[in-house]
């Protein structure tokens, strides 16, 4: 039987980079996939998914209400869909999550998602919620701080370049994020005193 995946990191993990890969190895291959996109910062009905080292490709737009079941099951009515791949899935809805577990248990296409798991506040998304409760297979897209050590968490720098500490769970502008690991997260947030701090983010 097909599954539901979750891919999950940081910002700046290369997710993006991944979904784009292999999504082209499927169509090399003559198979047909179909991508999804956060449209909740975004116009018009297709985006364009673009990775940092310059692959991209059209996909199309998922916003809350939306049924993917519904419109994937749609389009496999009359081309067969091998893979279906969703870019920023920590944006998803909770019933959009069991939208596509469907998708994989009743239409058996395999169903990709590729999302951060927490916010800058360390809070899990909505979408990352669900998916970590139910996807079939839970993996790890690693990157690593600036110590070295695994980054599991990031921090928002606003426009003044000062690591936010509270506000909206996501910032549209020209906010930066920086993947860490959990010590020194928590060092920047100002919960733990910074012993080894090596001064990067606030400087
Ligand atoms: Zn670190």
């Amino acid at each position: 039987m097909a599954k539901l995946y979750f891919h999950y990191a940081t910002m700046n993990a290369g997710k993006t980079t991944m979904l784009l890969q292999a999504s082209y190895n499927y169509r090399e291959r003559g198979m047909t996939t179909m991508l999804f996109v956060a449209g909740h910062y975004r116009m018009g009905d297709t985006g364009l998914i673009s990775s940092r080292i310059g692959l991209e490709a059209e996909a199309e737009m998922f916003r809350d209400g939306d049924d993917l079941f519904a419109r994937v099951a749609e389009h496999h009515q009359h081309t067969a869909v091998h893979c279906i791949f969703v870019d920023e899935a920590q944006f998803l809805e909770e019933k959009q999550v069991w939208q596509l577990a469907r998708i994989a248990d009743r239409l058996n296409i395999p169903v990709m998602c590729y999302g951060l798991r927490t916010d800058f506040q360390g809070k899990l998304f909505p979408g990352s919620r669900a998916l970590l409760a139910i996807a079939d297979d839970l993996r790890e897209v690693r990157t690593i701080c600036r110590c070295g050590r695994k980054a599991t968490m990031v921090v928002r720098l606003g426009p003044d370049g000062k690591v936010a500490r509270q506000g909206e769970q996501v910032a549209i502008g020209k906010d930066v994020y920086v993947s860490l690991c959990r010590r020194h997260w928590e060092e920047e947030m100002g919960r733990a005193a910074p012993d080894d701090f090596i001064g990067f983010v606030s400087g």
